[in-house]
């Protein structure tokens, strides 16, 4: 008799077909013997629709109260899929975050989890009745409401998987799996049977939005075996697993891309010791957060400075910049909110070499101009403008040909 964690996302919960369908799934699984936990996202559209009524009211929404509000959409889910459950003979019982006792800390639309008491959830499994969690959502010491930032469901359920140390923690989408790139974007992409921890951590953090960073940080420190499958179709999905000699072999294993960017210049400040610290402290103290930094020092002794940012944060960071400009007498600010990230992710990259040369070559041929390069050992990323994202992405597949199956052996 195995233990686990399924939770399904918006779409999968979209209407009341849809809701009963999962109902379907889930007690099939009971059916077979195991203990279920299922966490539920709100049906599809609905945080969007509930964040819009909320800044037709006030356009910068008290995050307290925003919380407050955006916690409602996975209530609804929670009680309608219980609803179904026991229409169809499947015992259930549903629970808010804060009726679990989900502990999150105090930061309002993106708070941590701290803890999850799961003595109820124990009391009711062992009772044989299905337990249904509002994914997205906790309560703080304080018992006030909070949620986890956008795509925080997916969080929740690996949470509740590590602390039931669940068999496994099945995430349910619309997708059969985690795919070498969005496939709404490359058709052609394929469906990876394994991915690391690693790998889906960076692809996650450069725009993959199939799960949440956060929950693949989770599974990864808790050791959670983590699944993500269809809910419309059957298929053994994609694992996300430790790393093994024979996934050293292929040379990338995913392209992520995210066209959340905004890129901003100061030209012309004096190269001397600490300016970097004066052009991005006012940035860090405003909490925006910086992703790629380069500068380059010119002959004139003075230094040029450009760095990325998150899109929403872009006409914030220029006002800040401008001012620092005039304090540093600096030549020039610029700015371009119209670009975007595309990243090679594989954790084959430490063992071979040339992976970089190509990709530059093959966004030559294409005729895309690289704007911004950064490397770690897993990962190379470039920004480009955003009218190649689709052409540049394609490209990479192509030349990357992942496409194809991988050799037998190699992963
Ligand atoms: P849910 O509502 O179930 O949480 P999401 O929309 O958050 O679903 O995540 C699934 C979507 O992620 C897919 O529809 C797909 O377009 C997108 N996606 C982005 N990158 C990938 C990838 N590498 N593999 C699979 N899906 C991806
Ligand atoms: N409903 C939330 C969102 O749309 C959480 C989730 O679906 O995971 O972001
Ligand atoms: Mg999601």
């Amino acid at each position: 008799m195995a233990l686990i964690v399924q939770k399904y996302g918006g779409t999968s919960v979209g209407d009341p077909q849809r809701i009963l369908h999962v109902a379907e799934k889930v007690a099939a699984q009971r059916a077979r013997g195991d203990r279920v936990v299922v966490v539920v996202s709100a049906m599809s559209g609905e945080t969007d629709r509930l964040l819009a009524l909320a800044r037709s009211i006030a356009p910068r929404p008290d995050p307290r109260e925003l919380d407050v509000l955006l916690a409602t959409g996975e209530q609804v889910t929670i009680a309608l899929l219980s609803l179904a459950l026991d229409r169809i003979g499947c015992p259930a019982r549903s629970y808010t975050g804060a009726q679990v006792q989900i502990l999150t800390d105090s930061a309002f639309n993106k708070a941590r989890i701290r803890g999850v008491d799961v003595e109820r959830l124990r009391g009711d499994l062992e009772a044989g009745r299905v337990v249904v969690v509002a994914g997205f959502q906790g309560v703080d010491g304080d018992g006030r409401i909070t949620t986890l930032g956008r795509g925080g469901s997916d969080t929740t359920a690996v949470a509740v998987a590590a602390a039931l140390k669940a068999d496994e923690c099945q995430i349910y989408t619309d997708v059969d799996g985690v795919y070498t790139t969005d496939p709404r974007v490359v058709p052609q992409a394929r469906r990876l049977q394994r991915i690391t921890f690693e790998e889906m951590l960076e692809m996650a953090s450069l725009g993959s939005k199939v799960l949440q960073i956060r929950s693949v940080e989770f599974a990864g420190k808790y050791n959670v075996p983590l699944r993500v499958l269809s809910t419309f179709q059957d298929g053994e999905g994609t694992l996300i697993t430790y790393e093994d000699p024979d996934m050293e072999e292929v040379q990338i294993s995913g392209i992520a891309f995210s066209r959340d960017e905004a890129k901003l210049t100061i030209v012309g400040v004096p190269d001397e010791p600490g300016v970097a610290y004066r052009i991005l402290g006012p940035i860090g103290e405003a909490n925006i957060e910086v992703d790629m930094i380069v500068q380059n020092v010119g002959a004139d002794g003075t230094t040029d400075f450009t760095f990325t940012v998150h899109r929403n944060e872009y006409e914030r960071a220029l006002e800040l910049l401008q001012r620092v400009a005039a304090d540093l007498r600096a030549r020039d600010v610029s700015g371009d909110p119209h670009i975007v990230k595309i990243s090679l992710v594989g954790v084959g990259m430490r063992s071979h070499a040339g992976i970089a040369s190509r990709m530059f070559q093959t966004l030559a041929r294409e005729g895309i101009n690289i704007r911004m390069i950064s490397t770690s050992e897993i990962k190379i990323s470039v920004v480009v403008d955003e009218k190649y994202l689709e052409l540049g992405v394609r490209a990479l597949h192509e030349a990357f040909e992942l496409d194809r199956e991988p050799a037998a052996g190699a992963g």
